[in-house]
C-alpha cells in the first residue's frame, strides 16, 4: 500500500464505530512502517496486533539499466523478451497510455505477443487482455500502473519498467508482481534522463512527490550499493548486504567506479543557469544539458564554458546536482500542462567558495574522452578493483587525471 492509497481508506474508521464488537482484519502486501501506523489510526482499532513479513523477496533479481535513447531501450526490451524470456510471461510498465499503445505495437512488429493495458481502454478489451495473459495466450502486457489490482499470476518471470516509478514504494509494489511462485524472476528498470522530469511534473501536486521521486532517482543512479539495502531504508529494515545473495546487479557484477570531483562541472552548470536567468530565459533540463555540451545556440556558446563530457555523463552530473540541491525544480503551469525548468538550488552559493567540493561516483568501464579529477574514494572493498589511477587516499589537491567512460 502506498501513501496515495491510504487516502482512499480514510473513512474506514466508521466500521469500528458502527460495529465495535466485530473483529477487523486489515491486509496489505506492501506498506512502510509509517503507512502501517496511519492505517492503525484510520481503522480505530484499540490495541491492534500487527504481523509483518520482511520486505525481502529473495527470488527477485533487481537491475537498473541506463536508458540511452528511446529506440535503444525498446530494442533492448524486445531482445530480452525474445531471448532471455522466450516463452515466459511478463509485464512491461510504461509511463502513459500512448506509450502502452506504441510500445506494444512495436513489440508486435517484432513478433512478440504483447498487448496494451491502460485505464482508458474499453472494459471488455481490458478483461480480454487480462484473461489471455493469465492463461498464457499472450506473453506480455504493456501497461500503465492501472494494471495492478487483481493480478495474481504466479509465474510472472519478468517485470520491466520502461520508465522509472514515482517512488521506491511504488517500484517495489509494481515489480513485486514478478515471481509469486517463488521461482526466480527479474525486475529491470530503465533509467532515462527525460523520464525524471515527465514524472516530476506528474506528481507536482502530491505532498512529498518530489522527495519520493528523488529517492527513486537516487536508487537508479546508485552504482555501488546493494539495491535491496536502498529499499530496506524505506521499509525501516536493518539490512545486511549478505542477505541479497547476489540477486541484484550491484552485488552480482561489481562495477569499477571512482569517486570523481565534479566541483568544476558544477560551477560550469551553475554559470549556465545564472546566465539564462540574467537573460530572463527559462531552461529545461534538456536545454541545460544541450547548452553545456555545446549544442545550444551559438550566441550562448560564446558566453559559457562547454564540457567535454559525453551527453550521458553530463546528464548524470545534472541529476546529481539536482539530488544534492545545487539545482532545483522551477515549475511553470499552464491550463494544459506543467513545465519543469531548472533554477539554482539552496546549495548553489556554496560553489563560490574555493574550498567547497562536490563529488559523485562514476563507473570507469569503457572508453571515453572526458578528463576528470579523481578524489579519495570511499568505496568498500570492491572499489579496490578500480582500474583507474586514483588511489583511495589520493589527496584532493593532487589533480589525478583519469579517463572516464
Ligand atoms: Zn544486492
Amino acid at each position: 500500500m502506498t501513501s496515495d492509497q491510504v487516502r482512499d481508506y480514510k473513512l474506514l474508521g466508521i466500521l469500528k464505530r458502527q460495529f465495535p464488537k466485530v473483529p477487523l482484519l486489515g491486509l496489505t502486501a506492501t506498506a512502510t512502517s509509517s503507512v502501517l501506523k496511519d492505517c492503525e489510526k484510520i481503522l480505530c482499532v484499540k490495541q491492534p496486533i500487527t504481523l509483518t513479513a520482511s520486505f525481502n523477496r529473495t527470488n527477485l533479481y533487481y537491475e537498473v539499466r541506463i536508458k540511452g535513447s528511446d529506440d535503444a531501450s525498446k530494442n533492448d526490451i524486445a531482445s530480452l523478451i525474445k531471448n532471455r524470456y522466450k516463452n515466459q510471461s511478463g509485464i512491461v510498465y510504461v509511463f502513459s497510455q500512448k506509450d502502452a499503445e506504441s510500445l506494444s505495437s512495436e513489440l508486435q512488429q517484432r513478433d512478440i505477443l504483447a498487448y496494451p493495458y491502460h485505464a482508458n481502454m474499453d472494459p471488455d478489451d481490458k478483461s480480454r487482455v487480462h484473461r489471455k495473459w493469465t492463461s498464457n495466450k499472450i506473453q506480455v502486457v504493456v501497461a500503465t500502473v492501472a494494471f495492478g489490482m487483481g493480478i495474481d499470476k504466479p509465474d510472472v518471470r519478468f517485470v520491466i519498467h520502461h520508465t522509472i516509478s514515482k517512488s521506491i514504494e511504488n517500484y517495489y509494489q509494481e515489480s513485486g508482481r514478478a515471481g509469486r511462485d517463488d521461482s526466480q524472476a527479474d525486475c529491470i528498470v530503465y533509467f532515462g534522463f527525460s523520464d525524471i522530469f515527465r514524472i516530476s511534473t506528474m506528481v507536482v501536486m502530491e505532498n512529498v512527490g518530489q522527495q519520493k521521486l528523488k529517492q527513486m532517482v537516487d536508487y537508479c543512479q546508485n552504482i555501488d550499493r546493494c539495491r535491496r539495502s536502498l529499499m530496506a531504508v524505506h521499509f525501516d529494515e536493518v539490512w545486511d548486504d549478505e542477505g541479497c545473495h547476489q540477486m541484484c546487479d550491484t552485488c552480482r557484477h561489481v562495477k569499477d567506479f571512482t569517486t570523481v570531483d565534479i566541483t568544476g562541472h558544477a560551477r560550469q552548470v551553475v554559470q549556465i543557469v545564472e546566465l539564462a536567468s540574467s537573460m530572463d530565459e527559462k531552461l529545461t533540463p534538456l536545454k541545460l544539458v544541450e547548452a553545456w555540451i555545446g549544442k545550444g545556440p551559438a550566441k550562448r556558446r560564446k558566453m559559457i564554458q562547454t564540457t567535454t563530457l559525453s551527453r550521458l555523463q553530463a546528464e548524470a552530473v545534472v541529476v546529481r546536482l539536482l539530488l544534492q540541491e545545487y539545482l532545483r525544480e522551477d515549475f511553470s503551469f499552464t491550463p494544459y500542462t506543467t513545465y519543469f525548468y531548472v533554477k539554482l538550488g539552496r546549495k548553489a552559493p556554496l560553489l563560490k567558495s574555493q574550498t567547497h567540493t562536490v563529488s559523485m561516483k562514476m563507473e570507469t568501464t569503457g572508453t571515453g574522452s572526458a578528463v576528470v579529477k579523481a578524489v579519495s574514494g570511499q568505496g568498500k572493498a570492491k572499489e579496490g578493483k578500480r582500474s583507474v589511477q586514483s588511489a583511495g587516499d589520493a589527496p584532493v589537491s593532487k589533480k589525478v587525471k583519469t579517463q572516464l567512460p
